[in-house]
């Protein structure tokens, strides 16, 4: 008779081993930590423990191929936003201030006590200061393949990609043979990335013979993006950058072509399917179905708590299952048997650790789930058809169903109490570190200077200018002034300006006006594009005679959108100004001015508008200049008009009143 540690008897055990094979009645012998016989036979082994399954069924542990797990700490945090509104506006703001070991170790071990309640034993994961992803998960039994991640900005554990590689290299080497942890370098996205960074990481994985991890193809805006900038889509970049020498994990894939899905079985790249994820932030469904028929080995994710909001595998699968019938209208696409496939050995396979995981196979690694099947949404069941029984875990399960887990040998769940967590100190830990994130979003949201120094590049520049406006019928007289002798044109050029102005509930808040230009060459075609956003106080510093003194407070570098920023400010009012400008820098009576002549295009309206301004440092240099400014007016036959505010918001108000 031969000798094991613990046998589980009195089973129905869903192999999931490329058979499918399926035995009614048997068991599972394990020693240490690994599976030494499974089946019938496996019943004759003499054990120095036994576990009665009590005839409910054994699986292998299911395997969440992405996720960002300490992400569990933001769920619900930011939710029914845009990708980018989510992720610049809200996820990578607070990471900036928040993130930091212990908060990944906590994040870690929440989401690890989610996982394991769900009958998840195996996950990849992507983050930051990934050695503490590492220890947590180690500490609780879990196995999981740990991505560290490596951007080209700065992120919270790196202030450089150098660092960030360096980083990777050391987390890799130091857990390299750790029995629970896959350690690899994670290339966040090729959006994300340098060609530079793709390769290293390339290179570093290939070097440690580990996986590589990293988005692919979520957007189609990514891809459109890709196909301009680099005249490919997401798979043949990765390609040319090299990526492809390394074990791929490649979470999304949603935007794939039929080549792109060729290349990927021919690189034998694993993809990480997230169909919550993907349906949540609206990136589209990924062609599953079509890549499984193609023989990529494509696995079931739940990505991070923060945009899910849960980390249950249950319901990862059934709806990966339920979204390939209905977008190919196909019923028999993804059946169950396939679905849950994916969620436990090819899955294995796309994190490159099918030799571990994934099934109940002699020699792999004793990580299984049992799971009751009694209850009150599972009676009743047939014996019509042994393969019932996929469709019953699959369509009907649920992660509450889970009884038992097992980790490499360990228990990590017996009769639905966690063996390795304190559940309720994570809990109680976690609702404290909520309440300190609310607090510091809740001071940003009080102001807009808050908001827009939150999201990232605002230069604190304070600027004063002395300007005036006026009124032309036409533009003749002031054309032939700039021609005379009194003051000499340093520089002159043409632009179509689009602004747009947001203002708040509050007016102390200031206005935030996006500014577009477009600039034009002699034939008025455009030549160039800038953005900018500038968070200007709401009134006027002082006046001398017509001319006024402005203070603007802060600019950024317009990164995003106008429609990221709308979404993101969420302004009570906007108002449009489009105007083509015509502007001279002038010398005049020793100090620099600028002149402007706009027509205005929206809102519409007749005639010149002019504009002298010029910057100023002191309240005396502003009298000063306010004094020159009169005369250059009356040297261009023009009359203050001081109805015209700043950015002719008055006229546009006037106009036509809109509201965001
Ligand atoms: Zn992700």
């Amino acid at each position: 008779m031969v000798h094991c540690d613990l046998l589980l008897t009195n089973a129905l055990i869903v192999t999931m081993d490329e058979q499918f094979t399926i035995h009614q009645r048997g068991g599972v012998a394990i020693a240490a930590d690994a599976i030494v016989s499974v089946g019938p036979e496996a019943l004759s082994w003499e054990a120095a423990q036994t576990h009665d399954c009590g005839g409910r069924v054994v699986l292998p542990g299911l395997v969440n191929a992405h996720t960002h797990v300490p992400m569990s700490l933001l769920r619900g945090l930011a939710d029914d936003l845009r990708l980018d509104v989510w992720l610049m506006g809200y996820m990578m703001p607070v990471e900036r201030e928040f993130v930091s070991p212990e908060f990944v170790r906590l994040g870690t071990r929440l989401g690890c006590a989610e996982m394991i309640r769900s009958g998840i034993t195996c996950f990849a994961d992507m983050y930051y200061f990934e050695e503490a992803v590492a220890e947590a998960t180690a500490e609780a039994g879990m196995r999981a393949l740990c991505g560290q991640t490596v951007l080209r900005f700065p992120s919270p554990d790196a202030r450089s990609y150098e660092e960030g590689l360096q980083r990777a290299r050391t987390f890799i080497e130091q857990w390299k043979h750790h029995p629970l942890i896959v350690p690899a370098p994670a290339p966040h996205a090729p959006y994300t990335c340098t060609p530079e960074i793709l390769r290293s990481c390339a290179e570093l994985a290939a070097e440690f013979d580990v996986p590589l991890h990293i988005h692919l193809s979520e957007t189609l805006l990514e891809v459109e993006e890709s196909r301009q900038k680099h005249g490919m889509p997401g798979v043949p970049y990765m390609r040319k950058q090299g990526l492809f020498e390394a074990k791929v994990l490649a979470a999304h894939c949603v935007h794939v072509d039929e080549g792109e899905i060729r290349a990927l079985k021919n690189f034998n790249a694993g993809v990480a399917h997230n169909p919550t994820s993907n349906l949540k932030l609206a990136a589209g469904v990924a062609p599953v179905a079509r890549m499984r028929a193609l023989g990529v080995n494509v696995g079931i994710g739940t990505d991070g708590a923060a945009s899910n909001n849960d980390l249950d595998m249950f319901e990862e699968t059934r709806l990966a299952a339920l979204l390939a019938k209905g977008i190919n209208g196909d019923p028999t696409a993804v059946p169950a048997r396939e679905a849950l496939a994916m969620a436990t050995r090819i899955g294995a396979s796309a994190l490159h650790m099918a030799h571990l995981t994934g099934s109940l196979e002699v020699g792999k690694r004793a990580d299984l789930l049992v799971l009751d099947l009694s209850g009150l949404h599972n009676v009743p069941a047939f014996a019509r058809d042994p393969a019932g029984i996929y469709a019953r875990i699959v369509y009907t399960a649920k992660s509450t169903d889970v009884v038992d887990v097992m980790c490499n040998g360990r228990w990590l769940m017996r009769d639905r109490r966690l063996q390795t967590i304190d559940e309720d100190a994570v809990m109680r830990e976690a609702v404290e570190r909520a309440r300190r994130i609310d607090a510091f979003l809740g001071s940003r949201e009080v102001s807009v200077l808050q908001k827009l120094v939150a999201v990232g590049g605002a230069i604190e520049q304070e600027s004063f200018e002395v300007q005036v406006k006026a009124r032309l019928e036409d533009d003749a007289h002031l054309l032939e002034a700039l021609q005379g002798r009194e003051l000499t044109v340093i520089r002159h050029s043409r632009y179509r300006q689009h602004d747009i102005y947001w203002s708040f509930e509050d007016a102390e808040q200031g206005r935030l006006r996006y500014r577009d230009d477009e600039f034009l060459d002699d034939r008025g075609e455009v030549t160039g594009e800038r953005s900018r956003l500038t968070l200007t106080g709401h009134t006027r510093e002082d006046r001398f005679g017509a001319v006024l003194l402005f203070r603007s407070r802060y600019l950024a570098p317009a990164a995003h959108s106008a429609r990221f920023y709308r979404e993101y400010f969420r302004p009570a009012a906007e108002h449009l100004v489009t105007k083509e400008r015509r502007r001279w820098l002038v010398a005049y009576r020793g100090a620099e001015f600028y002149v402007h002549l706009d027509r205005l295009l929206e809102p519409a309206v007749n005639g010149f508008f002019l504009e002298v301004k010029s910057r100023t440092w002191s309240q005396r240099d502003a009298r000063d200049k306010a004094a020159i400014i009169a005369e250059l007016l009356a040297l261009f036959g023009a009359t203050p008009d001081t109805t015209l505010g700043d950015g002719y918001v008055e006229l546009a108000r006037a106009s036509r009143p809109t509201s965001a």
